[in-house]
């Protein structure tokens, strides 16, 4: 059937003074019903953007240059502020990186999820709070009845995020984008967090988009993957595939830093390689492939014309020119 979310082509531009530049260039993802899609890269490659451009959370100054966003049929880039509102916390809600941030110190956390009940489904105050409360319940606080009524600064940064998964959960989105939600987390709860999305992906079909720089959390929760690097797509494929035979030098490279899976977490674990060389500023950013100046195998193609996607396996699309055909 239809994708959940259809980004196609989304390209969005920096403006600065008497400057502009792209900071994503054309974009393209679908998300179906009931999957997990993983968007992948380091910080600066463009995943919190595209969260934001989805959202319709972007400010000035940045601007959607093209591109579509479809979600139930509607292009989100075309919706009138008043009707956003009414997506946005109901059809396709976010969880945030930080909750700290995005949670309002002064009001409760039962307040703050009972809000978009009162706003998307009428509810009154005290309809609001005891569901507010059930959800709380359901993401697993404790003595969820009292809770409800506490503020932010009284809980653990695991319990605040769990407010913020039933704060995003609380209309039943069709779309849940979750941003780095366990990056603050000790593994445990990283794995109740990632345990819960699950269960309640399974129970109401939601379509998950998240974004991790975590290839081990890609490994664990993505049916597809989408690896990001300067602002472009550079490897979209199933998860099995792209972590059995990752073709793109970049998602190579992500996959070497990787921990051995049976490698303890925590302060002995020994220090990861990195992929040497920093992503170049958005300012700084050639006609060539965005990874060239980074890339072990580039070519002198390679710092002159952008690859497009080729096809690769079954399922992969690579934007690198080692795949280009031979004519
Ligand atoms: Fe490396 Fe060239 Fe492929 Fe870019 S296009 S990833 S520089 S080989
Ligand atoms: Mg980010």
């Amino acid at each position: 059937g239809a994708p959940a979310l259809a980004v196609q082509g989304l390209t969005v531009s920096l403006q600065g003074k008497g400057r502009s530049a792209n900071i994503l260039n054309d974009v393209s993802f679908e998300v179906q019903q009931g999957e997990t899609v993983c968007l992948v890269g380091e910080s600066g490659c463009g995943k919190s953007m595209t969260a934001l451009a989805i959202m319709r959370l972007l400010t000035d100054p940045l601007h959607v240059r093209a591109g579509r966003i479809t979600l139930d049929g509607r292009n989100l880039l075309q919706l009138d502020e008043r009707r956003m509102r009414g997506m946005r916390g109901n059809q396709v809600s976010m969880i945030f990186q930080e909750p700290m941030t995005a949670l309002n110190p002064v009001y409760t956390v039962g307040e703050q999820i009972g809000e978009s009940l009162r706003l998307h489904q009428g509810m009154t105050r005290s309809q609001a709070r005891s569901r507010a409360a059930e959800l709380l319940q359901s993401v697993g606080i404790p003595a969820a009845e009292t809770r409800v009524d506490s503020y932010p600064h009284e809980m653990s940064g695991g319990m605040r995020q769990r407010v913020m998964i039933a704060m995003a959960l609380a209309c039943d989105p069709r779309v849940l984008i979750a941003d780095e939600p366990t990056t603050a987390l000790d593994v445990t709860v990283q794995a109740q967090i990632f345990d819960l999305l699950r269960a309640q992906q399974q129970a109401r079909g939601t379509a998950i988009v998240m974004i991790t720089h975590d290839m081990g959390a890609v490994a664990e929760v993505a049916d597809r993957v989408v690896v990001m690097y300067g602002g472009h797509v550079v490897e979209h494929g199933c998860t099995a595939e792209v972590l059995a035979a990752p073709r793109h030098p970049y998602t190579q490279g992500l996959i070497a830093c990787m921990p051995e899976l049976d490698d303890a977490p925590g302060p002995h674990r020994p220090e990861l390689p990195e992929i040497a060389g920093i992503v170049p500023s958005v300012w700084q950013r050639g006609a060539g492939c965005p990874f060239a100046d980074r890339c072990p195998r580039a070519m002198p193609q390679c710092h002159a014309d952008m690859p497009p996607q080729f096809a690769q396996g079954p399922t992969q699309r690579v934007a690198c020119w080692l795949y280009k055909e031979a004519p």
